[in-house]
């Protein structure tokens, strides 16, 4: 079985969110699982300035798309996944993928279905063997699109077999209907049954409607997007294809996010003293006084509604009464940026803001705090509540999506349990889950430190999640044979 793993972007090399993660790591993992594999994704400019790009192989050049209007020409480069032995595609073309944000909206479209058809002729050309094409977003949906449409007739390519991961259904690509001219597609398929939606054209519904098997990335967040509040409007087509949809828990990379070995954390943590030295040691980075008792609270994350951020600034001024200091790493919303900002301003011996994107201080987040907050509106997977347990932080969580397929509620007679939740969306919810946890913290130090070796226990391993994409690839064949 050879898979092409195809997405906007992947880790390290372009990151935006857990997509990335996940694109850069589950390949290794089904390679490691017997299933052949590779990636590919754009040659975006910010590559050549994180990475040295004289090292990647072009492997053709002058190749020029079949059915896009915009006809490039583009060039393959390859290299490896890190530390592996996992081939990564780079499709490079002159004008496009230069923006400084991977998802800068000028000439998205035009961007993104030049990457589906480009990737199209690259599997075409340089590994024509390939058996299943996994598609992420709706970035990459045009592809079962173009398979069933344009090159339906064409030997190879019609019998490649497509597999939709939806990592979050609340961006699908809404275009005005002109749009499938550019992409050298049939005007037929702005049509109720294909691509139209509202009068406007949803690229993500044509890869809904068009792939031979769906999945999303927790079996709880499955279920919700079958349904009015979670589907954003797609809910019903995805009910149509309910028998073609699966949920699959995303892991995190045991090997790069190792408390032992990591090189961004300040000590190897394996013991609660070992957590104890990170935490003194991130309030120092945070030039925040260094009280063991004190409970840090942290956030890290985009600040969108989606995770939950409005009821943070509702409920934080609350929570800054207890003995606590709340740590934040994130960028969004500039609404949300200035609150924080200033609410560090006022009260400047109990908040850290950090508005950048730092994956390193991210690390050092995840290993120094007690308490990680992810109160998100919804959550197909989720990486923070994960990464944070892997460090022996204990996660506080709305449970919905992946949340709740992650963590476990504590409880103090079993001592079973990896956190706290809450169901209700409102910020006395999580309010009174944080002051829990927060109680536990400080008063219950026996109950604290099993909780620390429950989430550090906690098994998100690669291995399990390659095993079950194995399997659905092998539905998704089935369906062509
Ligand atoms: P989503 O994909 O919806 O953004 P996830 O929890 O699945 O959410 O993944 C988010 C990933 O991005 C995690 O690896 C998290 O650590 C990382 N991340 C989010 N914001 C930042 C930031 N400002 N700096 C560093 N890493 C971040």
């Amino acid at each position: 079985m050879k898979i092409a793993y195809v997405s906007y972007e992947v880790s390290p090399y372009a990151k935006a969110g857990g997509l990335a993660d996940v694109a850069g790591a589950l390949p290794i993992y089904l390679k490691k699982a017997g299933a052949e594999s590779y990636v590919i994704m754009p040659f975006h400019k910010t590559i050549e300035n994180n990475f040295d790009v004289s090292q990647f192989k072009l492997v053709k050049e002058n190749l020029v798309t079949d059915s896009h209007s915009y006809k490039g020409p583009f060039s393959v480069y390859q290299s490896y996944l890190p530390n592996s032995d996992v081939k990564i595609y780079f499709i490079k073309t002159d004008q496009l993928f230069d923006s400084k944000n991977i998802y800068d909206e000028d000439n998205i479209f035009l961007k993104t279905s030049f990457f589906c058809d480009a990737s199209l002729k690259t599997i075409k050309e340089i590994e024509p063997d390939t058996n299943v094409i996994n598609v992420n977003d709706w970035h990459t949906s045009l592809i079962p699109v173009y398979l069933k449409t344009n090159y339906y007739e064409d030997v190879l390519l019609r019998k490649k077999a497509t597999v939709l991961t939806i990592h979050n259904i609340g961006y699908q690509g809404l275009f005005e209907s002109n749009v499938l001219s550019i992409a050298g597609l049939p005007s037929y398929l702005f049509n109720m049954e294909a691509l139209e939606f509202y009068g406007k054209v949803n690229i993500l519904k044509g890869g809904i409607m068009f792939s031979d098997v769906i999945n999303t990335v927790s079996p709880t967040y499955a279920k919700e997007i079958q349904t009015k509040e979670y589907g954003f409007g797609l809910e019903g087509i995805l009910k149509i294809r309910s028998d073609d949809l699966y949920g699959i828990l995303n892991g995190i990379d045991y090997s790069i996010y190792n408390p032992l070995t990591d090189p961004y954390i300040f000590y190897p943590i394996k013991t609660y003293e070992d957590k104890l030295k990170n935490k003194r040691k991130l309030q120092e980075y945070c030039k925040l006084p260094q009280k063991n008792n004190t409970s840090i609270i942290s956030f890290i994350g985009r600040l969108y509604e989606q995770k939950g951020v409005d009821l943070m600034t509702n409920m934080i001024k609350y929570l800054l009464l207890a003995d606590v200091q709340f740590v934040l790493l994130g960028t969004g919303n500039e609404t949300y940026e200035h609150f924080f900002k200033s609410l560090e301003n006022e009260f400047p011996k109990k908040v850290s803001i950090n508005i950048t994107f730092d994956t390193d201080l991210a690390q050092k987040i995840y290993a120094g705090s007690d308490i990680f907050l992810m109160p998100s509106r919804y959550e197909p997977c989720g990486l923070g509540q994960m990464y944070s347990m892997r460090y022996g932080t204990i996660p506080v969580v709305r449970y919905t999506g992946g949340l709740q397929d992650t963590v476990l509620e504590f409880d103090p007679v079993s001592k079973a349990g990896t956190g706290f939740g809450f169901y209700e969306y409102s910020e006395s919810a999580l309010l009174y889950t944080t002051l829990k946890a927060i109680y536990y913290h400080q008063k219950k130090k026996d109950d604290w430190k099993i909780l620390f070796k429950n989430c550090m226990s906690a098994d998100f391993s690669y291995e399990k999640t390659a095993k079950e994409y194995i399997e659905l690839y092998k539905k998704a064949m089935a369906k062509k044979s």
